[in-house]
């Protein structure tokens, strides 16, 4: 008698896994906009002004699981445009300056203020993203993506 090796018995945990109860989502969002590693909140999160590092260079942490996308404009650009648009029009009620000056002022205010809410707000969704233990955040993915080499089936030439 052979003893088949069950190669299905891989660790697969879905149900306890998605439990965030050791990664804190309003500390995990902090540590983020402060630009660091959601983990250890010591390590810098980005390696360029927006690029996000492989992983935290002081715990390791894997952090380029994240799908950031477009995200981080979008909020940005929200924030930015409700800011820059309400000060614009309480200034325009009580001063009535002429145009020229609206546009010295505001046009500079948004591309300033765009480019420094950037990196917070991308790093505070990366830091949920870790939390909330999305798309390779969750360890127990990874288990799953290691599987698919372990199949047995070798020969490319079919049967
Ligand atoms: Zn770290």
């Amino acid at each position: 008698m052979q003893e088949r090796s069950a190669p299905d018995s891989a660790v697969v945990v879905r149900g306890g896994a998605r439990s965030t109860g050791e990664r804190s989502i309003p500390l995990s969002l902090l540590r983020g906009a402060r630009l660091t590693c959601p983990a250890c909140g010591k390590g810098a999160m980005f390696r360029r002004y927006l690029k996000v590092a492989d992983a935290c260079p002081t715990c390791g942490e894997a952090l380029h699981h994240h799908r950031a996308d477009d995200a981080p404009p979008y909020f940005t650009i929200v924030i930015v445009g409700h800011v820059v648009v309400g000060l614009m029009l309480a200034v325009e009620m009580a001063y009535r300056p002429p145009l020229w000056l609206h546009a010295a002022i505001w046009l500079p205010l948004t591309v300033l203020l765009a480019l420094l809410l950037l990196p917070p707000i991308k790093g505070a969704l990366i830091g949920l993203q870790w939390a909330l233990l999305m798309h390779g955040f969750d360890p127990s993915a990874e288990e799953e993506k290691i599987e698919p080499f372990d199949t047995g089936i070798s020969n490319g030439r079919g049967r």
